[in-house]
């Protein structure tokens, strides 16, 4: 049977009839994304239960070259899971009902799960097992170790524990012509040819789908000592970083910094959420050390540390947190950013990194050539200052926003602005949110003409009819 219809009742006879939605209200969460920028269309979506059944859905829509998107929590911040308003529907593969952790490998320190299990889950599986499966992110009661692997997901631990891409083992994938790669190795050293994963790892679903992975799991820190302060400056922020690697070795763990127009919209817009310090102070950094056996002396470190920032006069204040609960809570401050800044305004978020000794010119850089555009516009500033990735966000209020000429081409300008900054720092517009759609037109602007090309060469090797993902990630 060939055609749209005919595909779907195929779909139907092999996954069942409950897997298949065809039905608007039920496709809504799917073509959507969580907040409502972007929306397309779909043919359908499906749940699969299986690796065959999901190479079964490819091999289905490759015959009649329907395009495939592979979609896992749904929480991509740049419109990656969501379909295009152009072109054929995609047929939505859903992975949501893969989520069985298949292989535990304690002694190699290794869990085999399939792409749908939620990051969370991962998480506590692995610290079941005494162990750590490190990357960490305000959504990861949502989303899926498909995503996370296809995005790369930084998060909080980059700065020890490597991005998502340090911590895959192995993958199994299905291709655009619906054959199954089982690249499930869950070696630490393999020499034999090129490193297949690192292909599909970040390819944000365009050549292919991720239906399990070999994850790498680390020994479980069980002793954590966390501070909350405030640099003088970034500049200052940059030396006590230094301070903390030379005092503290391998047990630094996390290094954030955010500006206080960022907390202040924390304490007021998230319930429950206080300045940790007495006082306002222009920024702040949440610093933690961890060990997985002896926590005597971690402590002492820190303060020494902090005490040491001090007499040089880098900081201004600080405090040690003296408990579980209130370690929790400072991380609670460094979470809530995100819900705290939906609603606050439009912030034009960015997503740059640059090598970690230039993110205080990258901040200089960035703060004069927005306020050359929009002089006093007010700017949040939240990051994973100890791996050099920093959000940088222009921030209009609602109406500012509306009384805008040209919203779009203002928006466009200064995610420009602030990319450019990056760049000629050596620094890249995306390090870790991924390219979806928002990034498009600053791949065509930032990438080489010869990256671009061998990227397009190894999509054209692998999803020679462009169906994987279309309109996604190259331009
Ligand atoms: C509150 C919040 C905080 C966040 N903080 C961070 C952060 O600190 N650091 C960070 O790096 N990111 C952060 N993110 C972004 C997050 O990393 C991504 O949203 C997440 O990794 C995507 O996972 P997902 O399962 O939701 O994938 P989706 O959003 O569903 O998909 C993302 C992309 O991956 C593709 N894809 C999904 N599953 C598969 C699969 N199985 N095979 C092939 N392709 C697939 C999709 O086609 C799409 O292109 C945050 C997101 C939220 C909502």
């Amino acid at each position: 049977m060939e055609g749209e219809i005919g595909l779907i009742a195929e779909l139907r006879a092999e996954l069942g009839a409950d897997a298949v939605l065809t039905d608007e209200a039920d496709l809504a969460g799917f073509v959507e994304d969580f907040r409502g920028r972007y929306k397309g269309r779909a043919l359908c979506v499906v749940h699969p239960s299986s690796t065959e059944q999901v190479a079964f859905v490819v091999r289905r829509c490759a015959a009649q070259r329907i395009p495939v998107l592979p979609q896992g929590g749904n929480t991509s911040l740049c419109g990656g899971a969501v379909p295009r308003t152009t072109g054929p529907a995609p047929v939505i593969v859903s992975l949501s009902r893969m989520r069985r952790i298949r292989v535990v490998d304690a002694a190699n320190r290794s869990i085999e799960v399939e792409a749908g299990c939620i990051l969370k889950t991962v998480q506590d599986e692995a610290a079941v097992l005494n162990c750590l499966y490190p990357v960490s992110l305000g959504g990861e009661g949502s989303c899926q170790i498909g995503g996370t692997i296809s995005t790369n997901a930084g998060g909080t631990s980059v700065l020890r524990y490597g991005n998502t891409r340090d911590n895959v083992l192995g993958l199994e994938v299905v291709l655009a012509d619906g054959s199954i790669w089982n690249g499930l190795r869950g070696l630490r050293k393999d020499n034999t040819g090129i490193d297949l994963k690192q292909v599909f790892i970040g390819a944000e679903g365009t050549l292919g789908i991720i239906t399990a992975a070999t994850l790498k799991l680390h020994p479980l820190p069980t002793h954590h000592a966390l501070a909350w302060f405030a640099p003088a400056n970034p500049e200052a922020a940059l030396r006590v970083f230094e301070m903390f690697q030379a005092n503290c070795g391998s047990r630094l763990c996390a290094y954030e910094l955010m500006n206080e127009r960022q907390l202040q919209l924390v304490v007021e817009r998230v319930p429950e959420r206080r300045n940790p310090l007495a006082d306002p102070h222009a920024w702040h950094v949440l610093v933690e050390l961890s060990d997985t056996r002896d926590g005597a002396g971690m402590e002492d470190i820190l303060q020494r540390t902090l005490e040491e920032a001090a007499e040089a006069n880098l900081i201004q204040d600080a405090i040690i947190a003296m408990s579980d609960t209130q370690r929790a809570n400072l991380w609670e401050v460094r979470h809530s950013v995100t819900e705290a800044n939906k609603g606050a305004g439009v912030g034009l978020t960015t997503d740059c990194s640059v090598p970690i000794s230039a993110v205080p010119a990258f901040i200089d850089g960035a703060t004069h050539a927005v306020r050359q555009i929009v002089p006093g516009l007010d700017i949040v500033i939240v990051g994973h200052m100890g791996d050099g990735n920093i959000h940088f966000i222009p921030m209009f209020s609602f109406p500012a926003w509306q009384a805008l000429v040209d919203a779009r081409s203002m928006a466009e300008a200064l995610r420009r602005a602030v990319n450019d900054v990056a760049h000629r720092l050596g620094g890249s517009f995306s390090a870790e949110h991924g390219i979806g759609q928002t990034g498009l037109a600053e791949m065509a602007h930032y990438k080489s003409p010869v990256e671009l090309a061998t990227m397009r060469a190894i999509k054209q090797a692998l999803d020679p009819e462009n169906i994987m993902n279309p309109g996604r990630l190259i331009p």
